[in-house]
């Protein structure tokens, strides 16, 4: 039986311990995680949390060997570890310990929110999963801006005030006289712990001490979730990074519209409105040069036509001219939109050859991409205007 250091005290990451046994890692044991360990390790105490509650187990090291993954089986904790150790022998074992904190500080940060969300408006906890970037946590009844304000508010203050976090291993009588949120049913010796003025609930994890060292509770977002709501949060360092790469976001949006930071978004409203003003003026420009060229159409034109328009020329007017001088020949009549530089959107039409069948060879000519009908195709090409040009003067 191991000695589990983590379950009275969080801040052990370094400690000594004596090999009960190192036993050859059954192959089935082994999974993608902990290639490379080939032995298992039981101390007769570790630091080294197993996993569970939903956190994670502790990384780290014994004897400065990394320790590949950390498991529980029955009452042992076992170490995976591609290092032969002999019982008896002493070792020191040292947790990763800027994981386990960050680890610590949303898991805390999720029991001071259940708690409170708890006490304050009657809701379970009914899901909870740290992710990569934020925890996701589930409960069971709808909560508004409102609420989600205040509740921050509230779990903030719980860490100002650095409350302490006590670790209680109750006797089923005193078990019976207390209160504690619980996600289950429960055997043997129930661990609680309780985080003065938020809550008091059941789990195995390794908590912060104090609640000043979660630092900050911030809570990205609330969205509706069978019936209840599901937070997004951040606490901690994890919350740092989130705000560090926020305000970088914010910087480079202020820098790009040249407006302080605090009114960047009303500069990009601007933009966008400005920018609905310019594609209508600019739709209505393209109307106007379609109107031109066709007026400017001869009424019979022998071969084919080949009309250049801008990259601004939109593909409705593209169309709308390439349907427009197809009446105006036996052959084909092509549009393109475009420069030699950026390359050329293309709309063909044709009632005298099927496109279809010519798709191919007009792709492989143009360097281009598209498909379409046997009276229109469109696409994209890569050719300069001289080749489509010299192309269409022979093309049938
Ligand atoms: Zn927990």
């Amino acid at each position: 039986m191991t000695d589990k250091l983590y379950e009275r005290d969080s801040h052990i990451r370094r400690f000594e311990a004596k090999v009960l046994s190192c036993e050859k890692m059954p192959s089935e044991n082994k999974s993608s995680s902990n290639e490379e360990a080939l032995f298992e390790v039981v101390l007769d105490k570790t630091a080294f949390f197993p996993g569970g509650g939903g956190q994670k187990a502790d990384g780290g090291t014994i004897n400065g060997i990394k320790v590949t993954a950390v498991k529980q089986r029955g009452d042992e904790v076992i170490h995976c570890i591609a290092l032969k150790l002999t019982a008896g022998e002493s070792v020191i074992g040292e947790i990763d310990w800027e994981s386990r904190l960050s680890r610590m500080q949303n898991h805390s940060g999720e029991h001071i929110l259940s708690g409170l969300i708890n006490s304050e408006y009657g809701f379970d906890n009914v899901g909870f999963h740290m992710g990569s970037e934020f925890l996701e946590i589930d409960f069971s009844g709808k909560l508004n801006g409102e609420d989600i304000k205040h509740i921050e508010k509230r779990a903030n203050e719980i860490i100002a005030a650095n409350n302490p976090v006590n670790i209680l291993f109750p006797k089923d009588d005193e078990l019976d006289k207390i209160t504690y949120r619980s996600k289950g049913e429960l055997s043997g010796q129930v661990r609680i712990v309780e985080i003065t003025g938020a809550d008091r609930c059941a789990c195995c994890a390794p908590h912060v001490k104090q609640t000043g060292e979660v630092g900050i509770i911030k809570i990205l977002k609330f969205l509706p979730n069978r019936g209840g709501t599901r937070l997004n949060v951040v606490c901690g360092m994890d919350a740092l990074e989130d705000y560090n790469r926020k305000s970088e976001e914010l910087s480079l949006i202020s820098r790009a519209v040249s407006a302080k930071q605090d009114s960047a978004s009303k500069a990009v409203e601007r933009l966008v409105a400005q920018q609905e003003i310019t594609k209508q003026a600019l739709s209505s420009l393209n109307r106007s040069v379609l109107e031109m060229r066709i007026a400017s159409l001869p009424e019979r034109v022998e071969g084919n036509i080949c009309i250049f328009e801008s990259a601004y020329f939109d593909a409705v007017c593209a169309r709308a001219l390439a349907n427009e001088a197809v009446l105006h020949t036996d052959a084909i009549a092509a549009v393109f939109c475009g420069s030699d530089r950026e390359g050329y959107r293309y709309c063909i039409s044709s009632s005298a050859v099927d496109l279809k069948e010519k798709l191919c060879q007009i792709n492989e000519a143009l360097k281009g991409n598209g498909g379409g009908s046997a009276v229109m195709i469109q696409g994209n090409c890569k050719a300069g205007e001289v080749k489509i040009k010299r192309f269409f003067d022979s093309f049938k």
